[in-house]
């Protein structure tokens, strides 16, 4: 699978990710996703375009990338027919491929992916009454070790690129069906136009948070260029009020997130003291708790309207007591935090050091919190029966064989197209 070797890891509590060449493709195109329009002129120019054609290709592909989601440019019926075949002579319009994908009873729906360089990741979509959320990885794999997490328990391989992190919205949407149909009258300089009104829907997929595999701000240029091309009115246009950044607290990070991506911000905190932190979570050791909770306080952007959220896992035993509750209660009004809590259940997985809070205590610690004049909605554990627990998925399918997985990629891969 992988032609490049694992990455070495270069620290243990602070492992700042080096960054490493995507393979390139084998047949020299250059693939457009996720790149910014600006940059996709470019390249037309220098594929010798004048500055002019080169601007208004660009912004037509621009608009059938990630307006419409065609994979084709033969599709593409507003750019003239002997343009289409130029266009795919060079370049390409790339998907992360799927590997496998499960439905669960409850809706929700979890893809492993693989990258053309062949390394696997995963995404999951979670549907309820008001909402779909579509959960993001950055990372193949993680640098940090978070006791309780299974992405922990691998080693980072690479970065995901801008494409492969925007590509996995775009896979959401082509897989839910929900690109707009009809053609675009009245873009660009159609010589073809085929008829029909443009509508853009998008119903199914609400919201985005980046809480899939890997840590965003380890990986951050990546992420904020992706994020750029979601928010972007012509790219595929979803507000920055809709996506949610989750760190573990890479605090060096933290306000160029909120100034130069600007999306919700969501923190792993976990534990209210220096000695469960730094067990559960051990970035904790690099930067404690009083620089997380000050940066969170100066987050650009976070207000009374636009809350940070903490994530807290319950961990029996470990996080989950009254006293818990209270100090971190305390704690999030002594740094004067907007703040709502989501306290999580602990998803299990095969070998963790760590067992389920019962919900009866999960109940009590989230009361504590609210008395204390905070949110502090339970999030229900969804999936439970597609091995939900992020990074799951990637360990069972790679005791799947080789040969049974290349198969069922190309079904996928048949089924979508
Ligand atoms: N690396 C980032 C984002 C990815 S993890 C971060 O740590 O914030 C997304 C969230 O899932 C984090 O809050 C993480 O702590 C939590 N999580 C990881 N493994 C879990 C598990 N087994 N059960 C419940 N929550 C888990
Ligand atoms: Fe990495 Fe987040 Fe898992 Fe920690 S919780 S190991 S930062 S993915």
């Amino acid at each position: 699978m992988a032609d490049t070797a694992l990455m070495t890891i270069p620290g243990q509590i602070d492992p700042v990710t080096v960054p490493r060449e995507v393979t390139a493709r084998q047949d020299g195109k250059v693939d457009l996703i996720g790149l910014p329009r600006s940059r996709i002129a470019e390249l037309f120019g220098e594929a010798g375009l004048d500055a002019k054609a080169a601007k208004l290709r660009a912004k037509q592909v621009f608009h059938w990338l990630y307006h419409r989601g065609v994979t084709e440019f033969a599709s593409m019926t507003d750019i003239a027919k002997t343009m289409r075949p130029w266009l795919a002579e060079r370049f390409v319009i790339g998907r992360p491929q799927i590997v496998e994908s499960q439905h669960s009873v409850d809706g929700t729906r979890k893809w492993l992916l693989r990258t053309a360089d062949g390394h696997e990741f995963e995404m999951v979509f979670i549907p309820d009454e008001t909402r779909g959320t579509l959960c993001v990885s950055s990372q193949v794999g993680c640098t940090l070790n978070c006791r309780f997490c299974h992405t922990g328990t691998m080693r980072l391989v690479r970065n995901l690129t801008p494409g492969e992190i925007v590509g996995q919205v775009m896979l959401a949407r082509d897989a839910l069906g929900e690109w707009p149909k009809g053609s675009m009258a009245g873009f660009g300089d159609d010589d073809d136009e085929t008829g029909g009104d443009y509508t853009s829907d998008g119903r199914l997929l609400t919201n985005i948070v980046m809480m899939g595999m890997g840590e965003p701000l380890y990986n951050f240029e990546h992420v904020r260029d992706a994020l750029r091309l979601v928010m972007d009115g012509d790219g595929l246009g979803l507000s920055k009020r809709r996506i949610t950044l989750s760190t573990s607290g890479v605090v060096p990070m933290m306000a160029r997130a909120g100034e130069e991506i600007g999306v919700n911000l969501a923190v792993s905190l976990h534990a209210t003291s220096k000695e469960v932190r730094d067990e559960i979570v051990p970035l904790n050791r690099k930067y404690g708790l009083d620089e997380l909770l000050t940066a969170c306080a100066a987050y650009p952007g976070a207000s009374n309207s636009r809350r940070i959220t903490f994530e807290y896992v319950m961990l029996d035993g470990v996080n989950d007591s009254d006293d818990d509750a209270r100090e971190l209660v305390r704690l999030l009004k002594q740094y004067k935090l907007p703040a709502k809590v989501n306290l999580i259940p602990f998803n299990p997985w095969p070998g963790a050091p760590y067992g389920t809070s019962p919900p009866e205590r999960v109940r009590q610690f989230a009361e504590i919190v609210f008395a204390g004049g905070i949110s502090a909605p339970v999030r229900t554990p969804r999936g439970r029966d597609i091995d939900a627990a992020c990074g799951q998925l990637k360990t069972a399918a790679e005791k799947k064989s080789r040969a049974e997985l290349d198969r069922l990629a190309e079904e996928k891969q048949a089924a979508l197209g």
